[in-house]
């Protein structure tokens, strides 16, 4: 499709999402995990609760639990009760009577109302009421939180830590989860160095293992890092067979660009089948995905910024989906630009910046420096995406961007 504002043979962003997204099915592995052990983990079926939350009906208040018709002011009542939490009473509370209840009591049977300490006035074992309540007041009722047959927590759920607690107050000792997926990674470049080694003349230190793989840590699969593997056709086909034996997805980097493409395509083709995608945004254009007889691959850019962008934009969500997780959309936000922004209609741009309230309680947004796709200052002093949509130029100070916070797997 081509308007007045897309460049021919870029695909936006969105769609290039799709397209990849209808192209991955989930694993079916699973595995049942103590949950001290499941932060993070994703639930492979919906959890239903097996009882009610309170389990019973209980005093919100310190006070007294009354019979409504009796709890009128100046009522005066005989306690014949005392009710702590986890001691509930097991007679019934008559006309006239009344029962000191403490807060998360039961409340006793015969009981429609907690009246607050504060609105009594105590003479022995007589209770003065001085100001009425209605029925239900100052209580909790049974299953008012969570009901039996509840689904309190749904499929493909990554788990939290209030997640966690949640499964132990529902009496759960163990919860039935996604394995995590297995990702075989890969830096493809003759330049490339090991980070710890002498650099030889033309060569760079390899970043993009490092950033991807702190990535996949924080996102949580099962990493297998085969290192720097060299531009040779030979090579990249015994490293692909390997990490495609063991691997569900495999991830490379460089190797995708116009001129390099050949290498990972000739081998993608004879193993498997390939897709090159020009996006339409910047940093990152080039990116490929395909299928190994065993696996997915995915080939990220080789520039380190495009690597980090489209491995978080894109490969992310595929993965997500391929471990079972439902999708989170972003969260993006509106900032006043603090700096103009050079920009040209064409690409969606993830310029990289630093959001901060301001004093009037206003967000905006800076530039961190240089935003060339090989510069990791660029990223590394960042919090945030300045995400520029794909039609639009430049921005003046003072005009209104999108920003996207950096989630947890880029903080
Ligand atoms: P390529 O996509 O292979 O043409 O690489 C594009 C640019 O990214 C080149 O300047 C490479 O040196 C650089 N590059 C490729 N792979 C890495 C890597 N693993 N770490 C850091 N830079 C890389
Ligand atoms: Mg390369």
């Amino acid at each position: 499709m081509t308007d007045c504002c897309s460049t021919p043979g870029l695909t936006p962003f969105d769609d290039a999402l799709g397209q990849l997204l209808a192209k991955v099915e989930v694993m079916t592995r699973t595995t049942t995990l103590p949950i001290e052990e499941a932060l993070g983990r994703v639930l492979s079926k919906s959890v239903v609760s097996n009882i009610n939350i309170p389990a019973a009906d209980n005093s919100a208040m310190d006070g007294f639990a009354v019979r409504i018709e009796d709890a009128v002011n100046g009522a005066q009542l005989e306690q014949v009760a005392k009710v702590f939490a986890g001691h509930p009473f097991d007679g019934v509370i008559g006309m006239g009577q009344c029962a000191r209840i403490m807060t998360g009591g039961q409340v006793p049977a015969g009981c429609d109302a907690v009246v607050m300490q504060e609105n009594t006035l105590t003479q022995d074992n007589i209770i003065i009421i001085e100001k009425a309540v209605r029925s239900g007041e100052n209580i909790r009722r049974a299953g008012e939180d969570i009901a039996q047959g509840q689904i309190v927590l749904g499929k493909g759920r990554c788990l939290t830590p209030a997640d966690i607690g949640l499964l132990a107050s529902l009496g759960f000792s163990h919860v039935t989860v996604f394995a995590p997926i297995k990702v075989a990674l890969m830096s493809t470049g003759d330049e490339l160095q090991t980070p710890g080694k002498p650099l030889n003349i033309g060569q760079f230190y390899e970043s993009n293992g490092y950033t991807v793989g702190a990535v996949l840590q924080r996102f949580g699969v099962e990493l297998m890092n085969f290192g720097i593997i060299e531009d040779d056709i030979n090579a990249l086909k015994r490293a692909f067979t390997q990490a495609d034996a063991w691997a569900d997805v495999v991830i490379t980097s460089g190797g995708v660009s116009v001129g390099e493409a050949d290498y990972t395509k000739t081998v993608l083709e004879e193993l498997g089948r390939i897709y090159f995608w020009k996006l339409a945004i910047k940093p990152g254009k080039p990116f490929a995905f395909g299928f190994l007889p065993d696996s997915y691959f995915i080939g990220l850019p080789g520039n380190p910024v495009s690597a980090l962008v489209t491995l978080h934009q894109l490969a992310i969500p595929l993965l997500r989906k391929i471990s079972g997780q439902e999708q989170q959309p972003p969260l993006r936000l509106k900032a006043v630009a603090a700096t103009n922004i050079r920009k040209q209609p064409g690409r969606m741009d993830f310029q990289r910046g630093v959001y901060q309230l301001t004093a009037h309680g206003e967000l905006i947004v800076q530039l961190t420096g240089s935003q060339g796709s090989g510069m990791l200052t660029s990223m590394s002093r960042a919090n945030c995406y300045i995400v520029l949509e794909q039609d639009r130029g430049s921005v003046q100070a003072g005009d209104t961007v999108m920003i996207e916070p950096f989630d947890r797997l880029l903080l």
